[in-house]
């Protein structure tokens, strides 16, 4: 049995992009997964601006459906925003068997990897594949990510999706925006969104919450609110019945050192990519982006020979940088409302109070949008200094509090 270079468990973006970078650099590379292709992934498919340059591609060479948009609406604690921003919606099972396919691999699809073994000469043998390197982009249930489980320090998201057909002319007259706008509602307490996004005769609405057990509810009052205010077209109810729930994991700085798994004498070693490693937007959730450029980094570094350097690579990558920092922010912002929570003070009602609450909800909303349309962080630098601050003061304030501390 020929002896492939790397083998990938798993055909999704982050699984196909790792192979064509590899099958570019000349690797002998295989991909195995269970599905046959295009296969049904829960996935609203929505882009943001970078995937294009890790994907080595113009959206114009895509040739699949896309929308591009350049408006998302926002509402949050019953207010609705326009903000100008940028992105793209596919669909997700066009989009990840047109990946799967240019990737350039050798497909060995229908075939699910149940056991994982390692033989005396290091190579792994895989449903009947032998092979040196071997690649998890499995997803959350990744069979490669179970073989060292790496640390989860925080559950997943949970998440209800559906995307249907309905008539165009219904959709055209009920949605909030053009063709392919996302509607984005943020929950009161910012545990999660909800979306409904008009792809000419497709609709597509969904929730994500931060606790995966208060989707379902999440989802009816979403539901709700998207029918009161008319942005749904009639008798789509059937539909809005057939939700399916998913759940993954957002990024967490911890996840990365459970990215590589490399033989001492470096002859080969195994890696997760994607969703099975845990990458996705701390607060977006968006995860077809750190799938690809995941997926591109490890392949790099296979081909330069130096395996071990792929969490380095992706750690110092700009994109996981800012989610570094969103990170961080999020942690912040949850230690804040604590810390709120547990103060029994009011604030009292003036108009500077209202200024300060419509402008921040300003900022949250177009701070949200923003981040769904891939922006970077304009003064990356200067940010961390603040988050450095903040940190810095957190833990002052909360040692000064502490029995016994300075007050
Ligand atoms: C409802 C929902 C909506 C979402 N919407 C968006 C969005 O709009 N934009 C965005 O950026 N992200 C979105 N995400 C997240 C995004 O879909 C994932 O982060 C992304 O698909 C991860 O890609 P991946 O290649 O790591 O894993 P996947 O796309 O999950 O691919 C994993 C592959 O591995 C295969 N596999 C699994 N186990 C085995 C096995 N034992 N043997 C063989 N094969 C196996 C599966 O069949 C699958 O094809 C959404 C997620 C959900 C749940």
């Amino acid at each position: 049995m020929a002896v492939l270079d790397v083998l990938v468990v798993g055909g999704g973006p982050a699984g196909s992009t790792c192979a064509r970078f590899l099958a570019k650099a000349g690797a002998r590379v295989g991909v195995v997964d269970r599905a046959r292709f295009p296969r049904v992934k829960l996935c609203s498919g929505w882009l943001s601006t970078p995937i294009w340059d890790v994907l080595e591609m113009s959206p114009n060479d895509y040739p699949g459906g896309r929308w591009e948009w350049r408006m998302c609406h926002v509402r949050y604690a019953g207010e609705g925003r326009a903000i100008p921003c940028r992105g793209w919606f596919i669909r997700g099972f066009e989009f990840d068997d047109f990946l799967l396919r240019r990737s350039g691999a050798d497909l060995h699809l229908g075939v699910a990897v149940g056991d994982i073994v390692r033989d005396g000469d290091g190579l792994w043998s895989v449903a009947g594949l032998r092979c040196r390197h071997l690649v998890g982009a499995g997803g959350t249930h990744c069979p490669v990510a179970r073989l060292w489980a790496p640390a989860r320090p925080m559950g997943p998201v949970g998440v209800q999706e559906h995307e249907f057909r309905a008539d165009p002319v219904a959709i055209a007259r009920t949605r909030l925006g053009r063709d392919g706008e996302p509607e984005l509602l943020l929950h009161d307490d910012l545990s999660g969104y909800s979306w409904n996004v008009p792809k000419t005769d497709w609709l597509n609405v969904g929730t994500g919450t931060a606790d995966p057990k208060e989707v379902r509810n999440a989802w009816q009052s979403a539901r709700a609110n998207f029918l009161a205010a008319g942005h749904l077209p009639a008798n789509t109810e059937a539909e809005l019945d057939a939700m399916k729930g998913y759940s993954y994991y957002l990024y967490h700085p911890e996840h990365l050192r459970g990215a590589t798994r490399v033989d001492p004498d470096g002859r080969g070693g195994a890696y997760l990519i994607g969703d099975s490693l845990g990458l996705a937007q701390p607060l977006t959730a968006e995860g077809i982006l750190p799938a690809v450029l995941s997926g591109r980094l490890l392949a790099e570094a296979i081909a330069a020979g130096a395996p071990t350097s792929y969490p380095t690579r992706l750690a110092a990558h700009p994109v996981l940088a800012d989610y570094q920092r969103v990170f961080r922010l999020r942690e912040i912002a949850s230690s804040l409302r604590r810390r709120k929570a547990r103060s029994s003070a009011v604030a009292p009602r003036s108009p500077a109070n209202s200024f300060l609450t419509r402008t921040s909800r300003h900022a949250l909303s177009a701070g949200f949008a923003w981040m769904f349309s891939g922006a970077r962080f304009p003064a990356p630098r200067l940010f961390d200094i603040a988050l450095d601050g903040a940190d810095w003061w957190l833990a002052r304030s909360s040692e000064s509090r502490a029995p016994g501390g300075v007050a």
